[in-house]
């Protein structure tokens, strides 16, 4: 989603919408680890700052006290795993004018999505005592099955700059300046050494969303995708290259023929974060 783009009932926000008033924001908690609001808490001498502009008005993770809605901005964590949840982000759409979806986990279902399609009552009786307690849904959905999300920002967690770049462009009306180009522009603006190609690591930062600065890379660790899937991501050349697989299109063609994983290596680093996201799950599903 590269846009902002107002839901059915959610009117935009104009320049000069909140320069008499402050923007009133709440963070909601879905099935999540909490990363993604501790993204926001990190921000510190940031968050001081836009106090001055924003009014948090429900952040239980930040303060027990709590304004009612409507809200202006509902920044939400976390996926769909109840049915008291899939019932609570109906009426979290109601009382936002905006929508912005926080992470893996929201925006692709999260780790937890590895769930889905299989025996859910059978991992519940390895884990808990009690499983019959429990109120869960079969599957981990995105917020944006369930309702409209006016902007998805991604990472596991958030990048906390892209997270305070989207409260700007909100206070200033404008649409947020966020890239979706992959990890390795990112990477090659650091200068680092590729770990691809010097080190035959399984990188996926050619198809991964940028935000997080190279930081795996950087640290001579492939990117493993947290961020999800990069615009214009081409998952399949990627898995040809990791596979040692010569394009189809041309088998003379030469590339390097060393293979660096095996098919069920590739489906594993395709399904962990954004096990949902399509670009990542179709590929995966030619390989699993
Ligand atoms: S996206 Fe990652 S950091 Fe954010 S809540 Fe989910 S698991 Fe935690
Ligand atoms: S190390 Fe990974 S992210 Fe960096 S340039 Fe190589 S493939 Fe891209
Ligand atoms: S390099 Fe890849 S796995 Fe590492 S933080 Fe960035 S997006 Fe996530």
């Amino acid at each position: 989603m590269t846009t902002l783009t107002p839901g059915p009932d959610s009117g935009a926000l104009h320049e000069g919408d909140f320069t008499d008033r402050k923007l009133k924001l709440a963070v909601w908690k879905f099935a999540s680890c909490d990363g993604c609001q501790l993204s926001l808490l990190d921000c510190e001498d940031e968050l001081l700052a836009l106090t001055s502009r924003v009014d948090i008005a429900y952040f239980l993770e930040a303060t027990r006290s709590v304004q009612p809605g409507p809200y202006d901005v509902s920044l939400v964590e976390g996926s769909i795993t109840t049915h008291e949840d899939r019932k609570r982000i109906q009426a979290v759409r109601r009382q936002s004018r905006f929508v912005i979806t926080l992470g893996a986990c929201a925006t692709a279902g999260g780790i937890q999505a590895l769930r889905n399609g299989r025996d859910l009552p059978e991992f519940a009786s390895m884990v808990y005592a009690h499983p019959e307690y429990l109120d869960s849904l079969d599957t981990s959905t995105p917020i944006a099955s369930h309702i409209h999300v006016d902007f998805e920002l991604r990472g596991c967690p958030v990048d906390k700059h892209q997270l305070l770049e989207v409260l700007s462009a909100l206070l200033m009306g404008r649409k947020p300046a966020i890239s979706h180009h992959s990890v390795c522009v990112e990477c090659k603006l650091r200068g680092n050494a590729c770990v691809l190609v010097s080190a035959g690591e399984p990188c996926l930062g050619p198809i991964t969303h940028a935000g997080c600065g190279a930081l795996c890379p950087s640290y001579d660790r492939p990117c493993y995708g947290c961020f999800g899937p990069a615009e214009a991501a081409n998952p399949a050349a990627l898995s040809r290259r990791l596979l040692g697989v010569a394009p189809p299109q041309d088998p003379t063609i030469d590339v390097p023929r060393d293979a660096l994983v095996k098919a069920a290596r590739l489906h594993r680093l395709l399904q962990t974060f954004n096990t949902l996201a399509p670009e990542f799950r179709e590929e995966a599903e030619h390989h699993g």
